[in-house]
């Protein structure tokens, strides 16, 4: 029977991003989605059948945007972890000279997978060896704004302000990215106060932490609750002469006007200096890797 930490390693192993900064939240999605799974109803075998429709919901909510999904590829590969066996893999047909199973091959033969037993039996005795995986694939793999939808999107409760395992981040990024927007948000300028308290406002990161983007003002931005959650879905983005663009899925009726759609097209208020101004790496890496491409057109703005 493999140790706690020796099944937190082999899940950890799972958080190499292979790709530099391109994102990879496949593997993650499925373990967070399997995970789940387990919790709920006690069920460790995951049928492709059902996985496949699910994974790529997850894949296009949380991940970034492609002309195609692939469900299939962390379902075959995450084997290759040592944490999931997909049954009867051997008698699976590979198109020639490639490793991975066609998808069309997983839903004919209704292919099933599953943690193996001994990682299965572990989770079910220790329901907080379970959470410290579940948080360490958020951490390691999607901004804190957006942790708990995951964790709803997957049907998984977890207590988010356990600390134990979680990464220490940079304290001052917050202070001085508040401090470079003059303490508003950088979009709807929002700057409510409690008494002498800022409320609602925080630092975003425009190139994720986890795709490591540094913590300098060049690559935040202060952004309010709600601004900072649409930031990280990807429902705008930030072109590099500082315009705001809003993606052509977000919609909605009077409130998605008054609080996104008036702003696009239209430049973000600026930071107190020059030098703080967004860079043009860190806002190309949100518009590929995070941003729900195309932009609504420009323009259509009245
Ligand atoms: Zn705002």
């Amino acid at each position: 029977m493999p140790s706690r930490d020796e099944i937190l390693k082999a899940f950890d192993c799972i958080n190499v991003w292979s790709r530099g900064l391109e994102r990879a939240p496949h593997k993650p999605l499925l373990v967070l989605y399997a995970l789940g799974q387990l919790t709920r109803d006690g069920q460790n075998l995951i049928s492709f059948r059902d996985l496949a429709p699910k994974l790529t919901e997850l894949l296009k909510e949380f991940g970034p945007t492609r002309t195609s999904y692939h469900p299939e590829y962390p379902f075959w590969r995450l084997q290759n972890d040592g944490v999931w066996i997909v049954d009867d893999a051997d008698h699976l047909k590979r198109r020639s000279g490639q490793t991975d199973i066609p998808k069309r091959e997983l839903l004919n033969n209704n292919v099933h997978a599953h943690f193996t037993d001994e990682i299965a039996t572990s989770l079910q005795r220790d329901p907080s060896l379970l959470a410290d995986i579940a948080l360490r694939l958020l951490d390691g793999h999607f901004p804190t704004s957006i942790h708990q939808d995951i964790l709803d999107a997957v049907g998984l409760e977890l207590n988010l302000t356990e600390t134990v395992t979680r990464r220490k981040r940079d304290p001052s990024f917050r202070g001085r990215i508040l401090a470079a927007y003059g303490y508003s948000c950088a979009v709807c300028g929002f700057d409510v106060r409690l008494g002498s308290q800022i409320m609602g406002l925080e630092a975003a990161h425009i190139q994720w932490h986890q795709a490591g983007g540094p913590d300098e003002e060049s690559n935040g931005l202060a952004l309010c609750s709600l601004h900072h959650k649409a930031f990280d879905l990807g429902a705008f983005t930030i072109h590099p002469d500082r315009v705001l663009l809003v993606s052509k899925q977000a919609h909605g009726q009077q409130s998605f006007d008054d609080w996104l759609l008036k702003f696009h097209g239209h430049p973000i208020r600026p930071p107190q200096r020059e030098s703080y101004l967004p860079a043009s790496a860190f806002l190309d890496w949100h518009e590929r890797e995070v941003f729900k491409r195309p932009s609504r057109e420009l323009s259509v703005v009245g």
